[in-house]
């Protein structure tokens, strides 16, 4: 094997050693995928997500060319983690005065923070190998990079981008929090997985709010991960009813999936559920308090929703519950200061009317 082969091979066994379910080399191209991206953007494709659309100085979009970001970067190594767990769990919950937070969000530690730290020791690994001798470059990044990771994952062989825009593995599924170490060194690149999907539409068909609006296309405006936890103030009316009871992200694309049918589940103590996450109660949400909020939800990835927006969500879950015993709590609500919850509350009081 030569030097670069070598070294591949290393990154890899550090990957594996340091918690990585997968790892995979991708070199930095121009990737058709990344093409489409400034398109998706211009069609406002992305809401409200303007940390997408940041640019460099000459305008390029940052996310779209790292090449023009980082001129020495040469290659990607992805990793990916499972954090499916073992934790029994229905999207469709029989309990009407309860709702559902992704299962990304169950986690007792942030997942950034659990999967830079892991990414972390591998980039070390890599540093130290190429020592002194050879002087390389690198950044270690999870979500916060000019790098569409999931394009790079493809790519990289870690797994093919679905009809539903996930990023899925042929063994484990799609329940994957994906890092990246952009480097410049050449290194040996993996071979880009072949998409597995076929004739399947489960993801599409099961959509409830028609946010896959073809195949491997997501309008974010529509999809309820995106307008529960990074849309603010009032959602969209025609959007409600499909949102349903999920009050943080929506797992019902990947549910259906049938690559996730025998998805293994994790052991790692940090991907393990918190305790109420779990089809949590929409009365206990819609009232928490700001204190509560700020000590159940310290160190979780359920932060970025907002009091305002985790509230906001549970009251647009109580007025799809059809549950009447839940009345009093969007009576209370719809006395708050904060327009955007008194105006959820207005609905679900609406709603629920006989
Ligand atoms: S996450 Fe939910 S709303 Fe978004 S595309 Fe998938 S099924 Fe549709
Ligand atoms: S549900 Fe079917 S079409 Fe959708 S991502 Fe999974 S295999 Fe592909």
């Amino acid at each position: 094997m030569n030097k670069r082969g070598d070294i591949s091979a290393l990154i890899k066994r550090a990957a594996s050693d340091a918690g990585f379910d997968l790892a995979g080399i991708a070199p930095v191209q121009e990737f058709q995928e990344l093409t489409y991206f400034p398109e998706w953007i211009a069609a406002g494709r992305a809401g409200e997500m303007k940390y997408l659309e940041s640019r460099t100085d000459t305008g390029e979009l940052r996310r779209a060319s790292l090449s023009s970001v980082f001129p020495w970067a040469r290659s990607v190594v992805v990793c990916a983690i499972n954090y499916n767990t073992a934790h029994p769990y229905s999207t469709e919950v029989s309990d009407s005065t309860r709702g559902w937070i992704s299962r990304y969000g169950w986690s007792r530690e942030d997942y950034h923070d659990s999967v830079l730290r892991r990414l972390r020791a591998v980039e070390s690994k890599l540093r130290e190998t190429c020592g002194n001798d050879m002087p390389i470059e690198t950044r270690s990044y999870v979500d916060t990079g000019p790098v569409v990771e999931r394009v790079y994952a493809k790519y990289a062989g870690v797994g093919w981008l679905g009809k539903n825009t996930c990023l899925i593995n042929q063994k484990i599924g799609s329940w994957l929090f994906l890092g990246v170490i952009v480097t410049s060194l050449e290194l040996t690149p993996d071979l880009p997985a072949p998409d597995r999907c076929g004739t399947c539409t489960r993801c599409i068909d099961a959509c409830p709010t028609e946010a896959l609006i073809a195949p491997y296309e997501l309008d974010s405006n529509r999809c309820i991960s995106y307008l529960t936890i990074e849309k603010r103030g009032s959602l969209p009316e025609e959007l409600r009813k499909g949102m349903g009871r999920q009050v943080f992200g929506c797992d019902i694309c990947q549910d259906v999936c049938p690559w996730n049918r025998k998805a293994p589940s994790t052991d790692k103590p940090e991907f393990q559920p918190r305790e109420a996450l779990v089809n949590p109660s929409l009365a206990w949400l819609a009232e928490i308090s700001e204190e509560e909020f700020r000590e159940k939800f310290h160190g979780s990835p359920i932060k970025r929703a907002k009091r305002s927006g985790l509230r906001r969500n549970a009251l647009i879950a109580i007025g799809n519950s059809g549950d009447r015993s839940l009345v009093p709590v969007a009576e209370r609500a719809s006395r708050d200061p904060d327009p955007v919850i008194s105006e959820a509350a207005l609905w679900a009081k609406k709603q629920l009317q006989p």
